[in-house]
């Protein structure tokens, strides 16, 4: 078996990318099986049906260079430029946050008040990629979702997924939270705001090194921004409208607090598929 087998390549950089990034194996081995699958342009079943075949010269050189920068940290979604969230595929660049499991909850929270037939209007405040704004758009083909940013960078890569998802039904729009949304009104708002501390150690660690900050820090206590989303939601709420709001694993208690100070009933917090309070929710009127 060459060196440069698909076999050998799997054995032994697997191993490196495990002790490197303190991965465990299974996840190790499918990050290789993923930049072999994008250098050679082939499925996973074609890296399990040809484990013999040796990589060309070029293709050796553009996976090594990938895995080079695998191997000092980068975020492997970067790398390949995608990332599959709520069975869609998204592009991601360095100007987005990467699309998190954790995240569909709020997907799925905001279906469940979303009828199924008629009509209803959604935001999602800091769309980024465009993976909740886009995936909930894409499940209900009827209804009109706006999504802002304050990036326009990020908006390049949400309107690009817009339209490889053939999306007619999404409105993007380049705005610092409300800012450009001066007397429109909704019957849902959702975001996932940055809400991790400045000072947190977390942000020195793993994939978010690489990810922008902006879309991850929130002043001294995480919840700058929350407390911004908060205080101007019910401007822009029809009555009977929600916010759902993601958050960190310890800000639920204080994130349903601060619905209810700014006059939110029905507040409420759920769980992620870890067991981990993630979305609260509360409602206008
Ligand atoms: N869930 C992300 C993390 O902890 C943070 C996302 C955010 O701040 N909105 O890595």
């Amino acid at each position: 078996m060459s060196s440069t087998s698909i076999q050998a390549i799997l054995q032994h950089h697997a191993k490196q990318l495990e002790a490197a990034l303190n991965l465990d194996s299974s996840s190790a081995r499918i990050e290789v099986q993923c930049l072999l699958q994008a250098v050679l342009q082939v499925n996973r079943a074609y890296l399990l049906t040809y484990p013999e075949q040796s990589l060309a010269a070029d293709q050796q050189a553009r996976y090594m260079a990938l895995l080079e920068r695998r191997l000092s940290g980068e975020p492997i979604a970067y790398l390949l430029g995608e990332r599959e969230f709520y069975g869609l595929t998204f592009k991601v660049s360095p100007a987005t946050l990467i699309p998190r499991p954790e995240t569909e909850l709020l997907v799925e929270l905001a279906l469940q008040h979303i009828p199924q037939q008629g009509a209803c209007r959604v935001l999602d405040l800091g769309t980024g990629s465009g993976a909740i704004a886009l995936s909930i758009a894409h499940a209900r083909p009827n209804i009109e979702v706006v999504a802002v940013d304050a990036s326009r960078t990020a908006l390049e890569v949400a309107q690009f997924n817009m339209q490889w998802l053939g999306l007619g039904n999404v409105r993007l729009l380049h705005s610092n939270w409300f800012s450009a949304l001066r007397g429109e009104s909704f019957d849902i708002i959702v975001s996932n705001p940055p809400y991790i501390a400045a000072d947190d150690a977390h942000l020195a660690r793993g994939d978010v090194r690489f990810e922008p900050c902006t879309a991850l820090a929130s002043g001294t206590d995480g919840l700058e921004d929350i407390r911004l989303i908060t205080a101007s939601a019910k401007n822009h709420l029809n009555d009977g409208g929600w916010l759902l709001l993601e958050h960190g694993y310890d800000q639920a208690s204080p994130v349903r607090a601060l619905l209810q100070q700014t006059g939110f009933t029905g507040e409420f917090s759920a769980r992620d598929l870890a067991g981990i309070e993630r979305v609260s929710g509360g409602r206008k009127g």
